[in-house]
Formats: C-alpha cells, structure tokens, sequence
C-alpha cells in the first residue's frame, strides 16, 4: 500500500488505517532471509512510527547478513535489520505531541543510536557509548539488536529520528546516516584550518568523509584506493592515490613536501588499511578508524606512534551529526546524491545485497524501497 501525505491527519496518527500486518525483510540465519508477513510494531512513549521511504545498505548490514556479530548483531532470529533510513511519520506515541518535537507528516532521516540519556556517557554526549547498552527499552541501537528499517514500517525513539527540510529528497534522506558518521569521523581526530587530510578507502563512506574534511577546513584531500571506485573520486574532484600503481605512503610524502598527512581517516577496517592510514602520517599526525575491523587485531608501528606523538581515535556509528549533516547537505558540502547507484524494492532484497557486496557495475550505495 501507498500513504502519501495528502492522506495524512495532522495529528495523532495517519487518516488511512495503519495495517496490522506488514511486508518485511527477517533474516532467519546467517546468509539466509525472507520476505515475510509480520505484525506492524506501534510506537511507545516518546516514539513514533514510521512509513518506510527508502533503506540504504552499508558495510555493516553486510556483516550482520553473513552472521559475522554472533549473538550481538543480531542477538536472534527471525530479525529484521536495516539502519540507514528515511520515511514518513505516520503516528506518534504518548507523550510526543505534548514536546511538539514531531507530529504525523513530517519526512525523517532515522539513525541506530537511542542512548538511555541517564548514563554518564549519555548525559556527556557520548550516546553511542551508552553505558546501558542493550537494555531494552532504555536504550535501542536499531538494525542492529532492536528491529530496524527493512520493512513498510518501523518504529524509532525521537532521539534516532531528524526532520528532513524540503531541499533533501525523501530517498536521499536514507544517506544522512552514512553522512553523519562519515562527519563524526573526522570531527574525532579534529580538522584545523589548512589541513591536509588522508581517505584510505574509495568507498561511499570514503567519498562523505572526503566532503566533510573539505567542509570542516581541510585545504587538500587525498582518496587512496583503486579500481573503479577511485575513479569516480577521481571524477567528484578529488586528488587520488592509487596503491596499487605507487606506494601510497610515499606518494603522500611526495604531495606534501616530505612532511605526509596531517589526518589520516580509516574506512576500509582491514589490517592493510588500517596500518596505511598511520603510515601516511606526519608527526605530531591524527588517525581516525571508520571501518569495523572483522580480520582482527592489526600490529600498530607502536614506535612511530610513541615517538611522533600520533593520536588514534576510535569511530563508533555516530553521535550529534545528524542535524549537522543535514545542513551541509543542503549547503552542497557533503554530495550524496552522486553515490546511489542502485535502487531495489524490498523483495528485491537478495540482488540488492548482491549488488552492494560484489561492486556489480559500480555500485556505490544501494538503496532499497519497502513500500514499492
Ligand atoms: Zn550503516
Ligand atoms: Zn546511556
């Protein structure tokens, strides 16, 4: 079925009748899913429920898809995931209309992260380090253990969802996430003015995190990578490394005068990106780490690290970036709308992932469509 906001009542809850029932992606076992009928989740205090725009697949649905998080992520099955998402609110639960933060009609960008705001972690800002974790229902981290997005209909705390302004595409609202993070990742490591900045990885996360140390201050971005991708960095404007053709530490130490990378950000998580990105470093140089390291524990060059004082910053999700990764998106600081290649509908699910996993004719983000 299709709501659009026409048939929207202004408040309490959608003037068409919600179903009891809806369409959903369940993953029944690790590389194993299901389209399947199951009921539409209502929203509780403080939530509300959303109609599902459009779902963007990332790196981490993957993991969670092939059961790399066993017992985490999920912690069962059957399980619905899906994090990087945008819809409709169509009702509000108790106690949402009487702060006036959100009413039915409004268009939203979803994120995973719903701290218990009464932890020490929380009350600092620190929400996605909330140090009541998994404790339903103080806390969510939805698409992860609490039920995400691939599906008509979710329900989210209106602490994971952020209105979307006019000049954001409702499908498009689905990469704000994937923007957010991507800014949460070198607001770690900071960026001064002037800045020289490295991206191991031309992934989509690579090419937002590019945007933002360009919007943050940074005077020169290099992408290193190759194939493919590092060609449609190449086309977006930015100065490339490919590892392939020279060695990317030395390559970097050539554009910056001997000197190397003021901060270096981390997408790829494996142990060869990890180490490059300290190795491009200058003195006195900042790393960030993105990507999810699933191969292990990388071995650090622990001298260099002592003795020019490199700092490392871990990256979890995101925190506080949302909003800020909306307005830049209007600004036209951070491009999203180049890196969707793909659009599948939810039944299309397993091509989708495909898609994304294998790079099928370039894909960069794949989104997906639960109510087409
Ligand atoms: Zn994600
Ligand atoms: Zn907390």
């Amino acid at each position: 079925m299709t709501i659009t906001t026409s048939t929207l009542a202004t408040n309490g809850r959608a003037s068409s009748p919600i179903p009891s029932s809806m369409r959903a992606l369940v993953l029944t076992a690790p590389h194993e899913h299901e389209i399947r009928d199951v009921p539409t989740p209502r929203p509780g205090p403080m939530e509300v429920l959303c109609l599902v725009e459009a779902v963007a697949i990332c790196g981490t649905d993957l993991h969670i898809y092939e059961g790399r998080f066993p017992g985490r992520w999920p912690r069962s099955y059957p399980y619905i995931p899906g994090h990087e998402w945008s819809g409709t609110v169509v009702e509000i639960g108790p106690g949402v209309a009487d702060i006036g933060m959100f009413a039915v009609g409004d268009r939203v960008a979803g994120t995973s992260h719903a701290g218990c705001g009464y932890c020490r972690m929380c009350t600092t800002g620190r929400y996605n380090l909330c140090e009541n974790y998994g404790k339903e229902p103080i806390h969510h981290q939805y698409g992860h253990y609490s039920q995400g997005a691939d599906a008509q209909y979710v329900v989210h705390s209106i602490k994971s969802v952020f209105k979307l302004p006019d000049e954001i595409d409702l499908p498009l609202g689905a990469m704000v996430d994937t923007a957010s993070i991507a800014l949460h990742s070198v607001k770690r490591p900071g960026i001064n003015a002037g800045d020289v900045a490295v991206v191991v990885g031309p992934g989509p996360m690579g090419m937002l995190t590019a945007d933002c140390a360009l919007a943050l201050g940074a005077a020169h971005v290099i992408i290193t990578g190759s194939g493919e991708r590092l060609q449609k960095a190449l086309d977006l404007g930015f100065d490339v490394i490919d590892y392939k053709a020279e060695d990317p530490v030395a390559a970097v130490k050539a554009r910056t005068g001997g000197k190397g990378a003021n901060v270096a950000i981390d997408t790829g998580g494996t142990l060869s990106s990890i180490r490059q990105a300290v190795d491009v470093l200058r003195k006195g140089g900042r790393v960030a780490f993105t990507g999810v390291p699933t191969e292990g524990d990388s071995a650090l060059p622990m001298q260099k690290i002592v003795l020019e004082e490199i700092d490392l910053f871990g990256v979890r999700a995101n925190r506080n970036t949302m909003e800020e990764a909306i307005a830049l998106i209007v600004a036209g600081r951070i491009r999203v709308k180049p890196l969707v290649t793909h659009t599948f509908k939810l039944e299309q699910y397993g091509t989708a992932l495909h898609t994304f996993a294998d790079r099928v004719d370039g894909a960069l983000k794949v989104l997906v469509y639960p109510n087409e």
